[in-house]
């Protein structure tokens, strides 16, 4: 039994017995699961990152309290309590990981992919971020530090990646659309323009 079947047959039992002791019932279920597939997805953070680019004064309220600068854009809630926004800059690459088991800001990004959870990632993040980097795709000049941050129950980050060139006469909607989710976990860097 592969370990996807394993976590899916306990999440089965643990839904039985909320479900059987009336602490759940299967709607809520439901609905908890299809909000985190559909409608949560890196979409939210990717709102948040064009509003950022757009904005200077709601930036710096990013910067300064990630929450509740995203609490105006009505983004947050479940395991997105208190996220802080790290920026990148041409000096300085953000990635984020969890080094213990595997924090992530649910609420801003969605479900976490299933490498962010491996062992592999984890440990290689803080070992050789730069050769993680590589794996992805991701490139940086010699002279750009990475700093890498460590997610905990108490603390989620967002990374504010790099606005790409070329993006000048963009709306938000347009800029939304060039933020992955990698570009928000460090794995990888906004989308040039098409
Ligand atoms: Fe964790």
């Amino acid at each position: 039994m592969s370990a996807r079947d394993d976590t899916a047959l306990r999440m089965r039992a643990i839904e039985s017995l909320l479900i059987e002791k009336r602490l759940l019932t299967e709607e809520v279920v439901d609905r908890i699961a299809s909000a985190y597939e559909h409608d949560i997805g890196p979409l939210r953070g990717a709102r948040v990152v064009a509003r950022a680019w757009s904005d200077d004064g709601f930036r710096e309220r990013l910067l300064a309290d990630g929450t509740a600068a995203m609490g105006e854009l009505g983004i947050g809630g479940f395991v997105a309590e208190h996220v802080v926004v790290v920026e990148n800059t041409p000096e300085l690459h953000n990635l984020v990981t969890c080094t213990l088991c595997s924090c992530y800001p649910w609420g801003v990004l969605g479900l976490p992919p299933s490498w962010y959870k491996s062992p592999e990632y984890r440990s290689r993040a803080v070992r050789e971020p730069r050769a993680v980097l590589a794996d992805f795709g991701v490139e940086l000049p010699a002279g750009t530090a990475i700093r890498v941050w460590d997610s905990s129950a108490e603390v989620r980050y967002l990374v504010l990646p790099l606005r790409p060139p070329g993006t000048e006469g963009l709306d938000e909607e347009a800029l939304a659309e060039l933020v992955t989710r990698d570009a928000m976990i460090g794995t990888g860097l906004a989308q040039a323009p098409a």
